[in-house]
């Protein structure tokens, strides 16, 4: 506890305070508050990490619609289950929620473990903040959580210094949220001091004027509530650059091939990617002989957390191909299938759909 900064209120008042605006401003008709079962809590607080919640709503309604139950999920396949991740981003959490429904099948005889937050926790995809959000929205014991939504109310409320990403300022801010849970109403108060950073404490404008904390808070009283909490320190982000073959059959169908399952887009449908021209056209050569290459279509780039990519996507076409092989398939950009694509892939075979390439004129 020594490296807790001195809170500004006793926990029986913030807790008093938080619920009493909670029950008046609070959100209490989201989807995942209706049949608060493990499972739905679990679904939502995984599609709700770095998503906001007017996004998050049409996925999971759509998502327990098809996967109704845990074992629903744990039985589907991989591609199904990216198929309805597509557009939400981080795909990772998809693919982890799926193999975390397996293992729950396999070794919680297919029941979340929330009586423990040590066996949440160690579920994929499931860290400390989620594991206690599932604890205390679907049981109602005692959890503290500690999201992006609380780690900037509780940074402001105290002018907590440094980044929270820094882990010496990470344990400060875990100390405030411990000492402000409280033992009852523990589904209301998680909600509510989640919602305290998603509508009031927002990260650009908060709206100090009627949050409940205005007269305690202490960035607020400096006039710095923008300062906190700091930004990561900035790194220029690098640029890798690929190509990507669009390649498409008389038909206008294109050719998609199943990513590698971990990494970049892991287990995802995508057009193939190469370094440069040379490696482009071996692999034609190889596998696609006779195709007509077109002028390359502009660049485009996609951000990632670490990097950003430069794609240009390369155009041809083929008339006829006997085996497009193991792990790809020819997509209908007109009338596509379920399959996962990542967010960039899917609005390129989208801008497609109307048209194909042409057979190039004859000499
Ligand atoms: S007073 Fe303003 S900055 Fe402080 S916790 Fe409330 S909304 Fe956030």
């Amino acid at each position: 506890m020594s490296e807790m900064p001195l809170p500004v209120l006793e926990p029986a008042t913030f807790q008093q305070r938080l619920l009493a605006w909670y029950d008046h401003a609070g959100r209490h008709d989201l989807p995942w508050q209706r049949q608060r079962t493990p499972y739905r809590v679990w679904v939502s607080e995984i599609m709700l990490q770095q998503t906001q919640v007017a996004t998050v709503i049409p996925y999971f309604e759509r998502f327990m619609a098809r996967f109704p139950t845990l074992e629903a999920l744990a039985e589907a396949a991989q591609d199904e289950v990216l198929h309805l991740w597509t557009g939400l981003g981080y795909y990772a959490r998809g693919r982890n929620l799926h193999k975390a429904a397996r293992k729950v099948l396999q070794e919680h005889a297919g029941e979340l473990p929330v009586e423990s937050l040590e066996a949440m926790a160690e579920l994929p995809g499931i860290g400390r903040s989620t594991a206690g959000a599932i604890i205390a929205q679907s049981s109602g014991r005692r959890a503290v959580i500690l999201d992006g939504n609380v780690k900037r109310s509780l940074a402001r409320l105290h002018a907590v210094e440094g980044w929270p990403g820094r882990p010496a300022v990470e344990r400060r801010l875990w100390a405030l949220a411990e000492h402000y849970t409280p033992e009852t109403r523990v589904a209301d108060y998680t909600q509510a001091v989640m919602d305290l950073g998603a509508t009031l404490c927002r990260r650009g404008t908060p709206e100090c004027v009627r949050c409940p904390f205005a007269d305690v808070c202490v960035a607020h009283a400096r006039g710095e509530e923008r300062r906190f909490p700091e930004s990561k320190p900035k790194k220029d982000l690098p640029t890798r650059t690929t190509l990507m073959l669009v390649l498409q059959n008389d038909a206008g169908h294109v050719l998609l091939e199943k990513r590698p399952a971990s990494g970049l887009w892991g287990g995802l449908w995508g057009l193939p990617q190469f370094d440069g021209l040379v490696a482009l056209r071996a692999w034609l050569d190889v596998h696609a002989t006779g195709a007509a290459l077109y002028p390359l279509w502009p660049s485009f780039s996609h951000t990632f957390s670490h990097f950003r990519l430069e794609i240009t996507p390369q155009p041809a076409r083929i008339d006829r191909l006997e085996s497009v092989g193991e792990g790809r398939c020819w997509y209908d950009p007109g009338n596509p299938e379920r399959l996962g694509l990542a967010a960039p892939i899917k609005s390129l075979l989208t801008s497609l759909a109307p048209f194909s390439l042409q057979a190039p004129a004859g000499p």
